[in-house]
């Protein structure tokens, strides 16, 4: 009998397969690195074959290592790196270009010939014009590669975001499919009508004949060849990499909301079946979509989390171990004068300024390591303390905040994060969200759950941080940090 869910996570810097058993457990990962490209300022490429070669490889060591075989899986779900896209030959397979990144920064000229039409984008799509979505993406290569406009326009090529291209490959050029999520990123997906629109497609001189079919996130996206895996296997869940963090920390009602702290660091909020158009330059996209019923999200993203503190220890190099800062802030305690903006490559929501750059504020004689380093810590909390706040001001104030990701490992910034915020911060068990979301969309699918109600139970909480500090101490630390922000976007 069948026993395990096996989970596909195609990441931007590496790719990962787990299996979960029927409970939401793991019980073997694999994951594999590969390289990127950077052929200009700007531009970041993966090679196509590498992404699927990546996942293949991890997907049959994990079935090496549980002495598995493709009749013990039940239903495989795929997560992925959101935006970056895909455009190949619909006969034979062959990509007629890199995919280009969601990172890449190429199409920002054509985006601004788009200007005209930004309003209307962003009625239709939830999303801003911007070139990190992937239709710019799209027009770059047709107009860029020799012929591809040619021969996109006699129905021969087709594009995907990164799951289209995996389900493709799995099913040997069987199925051209996407889910809801994915599709609500690629700025052509009118989210309230949940079809790719005519009307911008038109604007953007995009075919329709390239898109792939949007399906329900838990649904048939097809069967694995059975050359691939040993055996054929039902894909039966898909979501983009935050949607699926959003399923994995079970965050089912309209109020919920998670945070995944990585290299960069995304807030999701469920608003339900209302799709919430932000005033404070918020995305919203599709949270999933099961059964044909749509729940939005909104979120907002802060482009440098984890990688403050990588640059701390690489760049900076003032401690040798990410688990270091912890030690430091415990050290320098919550009153630290010292504030950094860690706006590196800009600031994103809600400020959404490309061109700040970081900067240190506060230093006196006595700074040293431990102020900086815990400055780093704390910019990470007080940006989500931006976004939260922006999420009220849309009318939805946030009960409690899941968090997960690389970072929350550290106690002392999540309990740093619980004061600032002044709510309850909760991190679960299995922090492998974005997998275990993935895992949850395909065990729908096949029945190994009933509905998101049964889901929500195998959530497992691992410790709740509560916050404990005085409303005025809360304020104060944090107008410091608005403080900084004021004098760095008024340079
Ligand atoms: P990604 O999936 O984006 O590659 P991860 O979720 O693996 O990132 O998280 C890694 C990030 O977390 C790194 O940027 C690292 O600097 C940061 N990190 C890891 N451990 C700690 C720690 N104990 N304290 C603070 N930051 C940490």
């Amino acid at each position: 009998m069948s026993r395990y869910l096996l989970s596909l996570d195609q990441g931007t810097t590496s790719s990962r397969a787990i299996l979960f058993d029927k409970q939401g457990n793991i019980v073997t990962s694999a994951q594999q690195e590969f390289d990127q490209h950077f052929p200009h300022s700007g531009w970041v490429e993966h090679a196509p074959e590498d992404i699927w070669q990546s996942t293949l490889h991890c997907a049959k060591a994990v079935l090496d290592q549980a002495a598995a075989t493709a009749q013990d899986i039940i239903s495989i779900g795929i997560t992925n790196q959101r935006e970056t896209t895909l455009i190949w030959d619909r006969a034979t397979g062959e990509p007629v270009y890199p995919a280009i990144v969601w990172q890449d920064r190429r199409t920002a000229d054509l985006c601004r010939q788009w200007q005209c039409h930004a309003d209307e984008i962003t009625a239709k799509t939830g999303l801003l014009l911007d070139p990190y979505f992937s239709a710019s993406k799209i027009c770059w290569i047709l107009d860029n590669v020799d012929g591809c406009r040619q021969r996109a326009e006699q129905g021969e090529l087709i594009f995907g975001t990164v799951d289209t291209w995996l389900i493709w490959n799995l099913t040997a050029g069987q199925n051209h499919v996407t889910d809801a999520t994915n599709a609500s990123r690629t700025m052509l997906f009118n989210i309230h009508e949940q079809c790719w629109d005519a009307e911008l497609l038109n604007y953007f001189n995009i075919p329709p004949s390239l898109l792939p079919q949007v399906q329900d996130s838990a649904s048939e996206f097809g069967q694995t060849d059975p050359e691939i895996l040993g055996g054929a296997i039902g894909i039966g869940g898909v979501a983009g990499d935050q949607q699926a963090a959003l399923i994995g920390q079970g965050c089912f009602q309209e109020g919920m909301v998670k945070s995944t702290y990585g290299t960069g660091c995304f807030v999701v909020l469920n608003t339900g079946s209302k799709a919430l158009m932000s005033s404070h330059r918020l995305l919203t996209t599709v949270g999933y979509r099961i059964n044909g019923e749509v729940t939005y999200a909104l979120e907002g993203s802060i482009f440098m989390a984890g990688a403050t503190i990588q640059w701390i220890r690489d760049g900076l190099q003032l401690i040798g171990d990410a688990k270091d800062s912890q030690l430091l802030a415990e050290q320098t305690g919550y009153d630290n004068p010292v504030y950094m903006v860690p706006a590196f490559a800009g600031l994103g929501a809600p400020y959404w300024d490309a061109d700040a750059r970081g900067a240190i504020f506060g230093l006196s004689r006595d700074t040293g390591i431990k102020e900086i380093v815990t400055a780093g810590l704390q910019a990470v909390c007080y940006q989500t303390r931006d976004l939260l706040e922006a999420m009220a001001g849309d009318g939805v104030d946030a009960g409690e905040l899941r968090v997960d990701g690389g970072m929350v490992v550290n106690d002392w910034l999540v309990q740093f994060l619980a004061d600032v915020l002044g709510i309850t911060i909760t991190r679960p068990k299995i922090t492998e969200t974005t997998a275990l979301g993935a895992a949850y969309l395909a065990g729908l699918q096949a029945g190994v759950f009933d509905s998101l109600e049964e889901v929500a139970e195998l959530w497992q909480e691992d410790r709740q941080f509560r916050p404990e500090l005085p409303l005025e101490r809360r304020q104060s630390l944090y107008a410091g940090w608005q403080e900084a922000i004021g004098r760095l976007c008024s340079r």
